[in-house]
Formats: structure tokens, C-alpha cells, sequence
């Protein structure tokens, strides 16, 4: 038998239905395609035990799992994020885990900034005056210019750093916080650097979340960073929906602590009919629409595969979280 290619995970399905380009270019590798679709656990590690390389979209893989493969030679997270997959053990294995770092990269950034500009001009509200037979701009009272008002970045990479030119052109002043990359950064993209995370809250009047999903980051934002906000702040949230305490974010968005929130993304994906933000005055919420366009969508599948077909067919990976194990 040739090579194998597993893909898991049901957003993989939801966003390529036939995953035709998928069987196509599995064979550049003489690979054959196995897309698995149950749930089952088990199912699941059969599945994988024999397998070339597996292709995830948010499908958990951990050490019992990562331990039963024989013969996988990568692992790709068909997104940006990949705080699924157990890197640790992979590495252990030997076997490469990558991701598609940049396919999306500006447009979740504009996303972002669509998300402030229609909390920040309260946009929801207006639609919902409108569509009730009113025409008085008054229900959005009080609004301010956003000139001139603070944008905190929180996470520097490569999102963060796509949403500095946009904010520039509406003439915001930057600050961002990101306690692992150089001064050099900051300085090169004109963005003042908080070397506290306390600073950059106490003083924005926007903040934009861009940091991937880790111990360190979850819940990143609760009762105690929403305090030290200004009452009429606004937060934006494209990244990882635990990065933020939802019950806390609730909390202070329901007690005027802080202004509004614009999010994309929610601790639980999809949420429950019931979670408080969906139907919250101030909040905008869209469904992990940030990395969407016709275009994202087909860079997707070309270098989420091109990946995998480089390291089936023996070459260096591009994009390899885990560089060690090519070493
Ligand atoms: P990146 O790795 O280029 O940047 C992340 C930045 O966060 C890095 O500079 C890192 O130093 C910084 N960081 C890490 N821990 C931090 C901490 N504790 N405090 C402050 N900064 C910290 O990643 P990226 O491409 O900019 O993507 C960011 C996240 O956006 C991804 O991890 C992914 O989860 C999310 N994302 C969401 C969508 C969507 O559709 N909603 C699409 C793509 C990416």
C-alpha cells in the first residue's frame, strides 16, 4: 500500500465538504486520503496507528494518541493555532508538527478592526433602532471620536503587527504588550512598549487580544484585568475564546465596568444556546468568521497541503513548530 494521509476534526469537513483538491494533491505524494469522521476514540487511534500524516482541525491529539502512531511523519494543524496537539510529545517521537502560520494573518486583522469600529460606534444598537421602524441616533449616546484614543495590542506577532497600520490610519496611538520579542520590534513599528501588562489595560481605550492559547494565556483577561480597564473601554477578541474569563467578561459588561466587547472567538465553540454574551446589549459576536474570505479559504488548503506532500516526499518542512526534530 502507498502512503496514507488521515484528516480529522469537523470543521475540516465544514470547510472543504468534498475535499476534493485534498485527494487530488495527496497524490503528488502517492498518498491515498483517509478523511475520519466519528467521534469514537478508539476508532480514532485504529485510525491513525498506520498513518503517513494527519491533517487537524481542532480534533485533540494527545500522548496516548501520538504514542499509537507507528509511522507518521508530520503533523499539520490546518490553522494558525495548534493548542491541541501535544507538541512535546510529537517532538519525542520525532515527528514534525506543523501549521499554516500566514494565510490568514490580515485578514483577521481587519476583522479585529471591524469588530472595535462597530462596538465603538455602537453599531448593534443603531440596527436594532432601525430595524425596529426608528430613525434616532440618540439611543447611541454618548459616542466620542476615536482619534487620537489608545489601541493596546496584546501579542506582537504577526495578527498584532498586521493591525498596526490600520490603526494608524484612523490615527490612534499604539502601545502593545508582548513580553517575548525585542525592543528593536516595537521600535521599528512605531508602537510604545508596555513592559506591564497592568500599564497597557490602565490606559487604552481599545484592546485587541492576538496571543496563542497557553498556560499562560488562558484566562489571560478576569475580574481583576477587566477592573483595572477604563469604564468606557472597549475589548476585542480574535484569538482563542479561553484567553478571556467569559463569566467575568459578563460580569463587567452587564456592571458598566467596561464598555463593549467584539468577539470572534468563545471558551466554547459552538457555544451553548443559553451563554449570556450572544443576547448582551454590548457585546458583538461573530462565529470564528476572523480567518474567512474565498481567498484565506483556498491559501488554506494549498499550503496546509503543499506542507504535507514537501515532507511525504522528504523534503524540509516550511513551517515546523517543532524544528528540533529535524535535527
Ligand atoms: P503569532 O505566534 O505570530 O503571535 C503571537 C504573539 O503572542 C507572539 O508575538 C508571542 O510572543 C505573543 N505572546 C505569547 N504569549 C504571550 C503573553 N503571555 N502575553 C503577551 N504576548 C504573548 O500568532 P498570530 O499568527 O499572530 O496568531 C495569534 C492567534 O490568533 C493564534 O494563536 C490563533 O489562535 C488566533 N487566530 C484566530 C483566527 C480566527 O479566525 N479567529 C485566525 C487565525 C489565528
Amino acid at each position: 500500500m502507498g502512503k496514507k494521509i488521515v484528516t480529522a476534526g469537523d470543521r475540516v469537513y465544514l470547510k472543504f465538504f468534498d475535499l476534493e483538491f485534498f485527494h487530488e494533491k495527496a497524490k503528488e505524494a502517492e498518498a491515498v486520503l483517509f478523511p475520519f469522521k466519528s467521534f469514537d476514540d478508539k476508532e480514532f487511534i485504529s485510525e491513525i496507528a498506520d498513518t503517513d500524516a494527519l491533517i487537524l482541525i481542532d480534533r485533540q491529539l494527545n500522548k496516548k494518541h501520538i504514542e499509537a502512531m507507528q509511522k507518521c511523519k508530520i503533523v499539520l494543524a490546518l490553522e494558525v493555532g495548534y493548542d491541541f496537539i501535544d507538541v512535546e510529545t510529537a517532538t519525542e517521537k520525532g515527528i514534525i508538527v506543523s501549521n499554516v502560520p500566514t494565510y490568514c494573518t490580515n485578514q483577521v486583522a481587519i476583522h479585529a478592526f471591524a469588530l472595535l469600529l462597530s462596538t465603538y460606534r455602537k453599531i448593534k444598537t443603531l440596527m436594532e433602532e432601525t430595524s425596529r421602524g426608528g430613525w434616532d441616533y440618540n439611543v447611541s449616546k454618548p459616542l466620542y471620536e476615536i482619534t487620537h484614543r489608545k489601541l493596546g495590542i496584546i501579542g506582537l506577532g504577526r495578527i498584532g503587527r498586521a493591525v498596526v497600520p490600520k490603526a494608524k490610519g484612523f490615527d490612534l496611538d499604539i502601545l502593545a504588550y508582548d513580553p517575548y520579542i525585542a525592543d528593536d520590534i516595537f521600535k521599528l513599528l512605531g508602537v510604545k512598549r508596555c513592559y506591564e501588562l497592568n500599564d497597557l489595560l490602565s490606559e487604552s481605550d481599545f484592546i485587541t487580544l492576538h496571543v496563542p492559547l497557553t498556560d499562560e494565556t488562558h484566562h489571560m483577561i478576569g475580574d481583576k484585568e477587566l477592573q483595572i480597564m477604563k469604564n468606557d473601554a472597549v475589548i476585542i477578541n480574535t484569538c482563542r475564546g479561553k484567553v478571556i474569563d467569559e463569566k467575568s467578561l459578563y460580569k463587567a459588561l452587564n456592571n458598566n465596568i467596561i464598555a463593549g466587547a467584539g468577539l470572534d472567538v468563545l471558551e466554547k465553540e459552538p457555544p451553548d444556546k443559553d451563554n449570556p454574551l450572544l443576547n448582551c446589549g454590548n457585546a458583538i459576536v461573530t462565529p470564528h468568521a476572523s480567518w474567512y474570505a474565498e481567498d484565506t479559504l483556498e491559501r488554506l488548503k494549498m499550503q496546509g497541503m503543499d506542507e504535507v506532500i514537501r515532507v511525504l516526499n522528504g523534503k524540509r518542512p516550511w513551517y515546523s513548530l517543532n524544528p528540533e526534530v529535524l535535527y
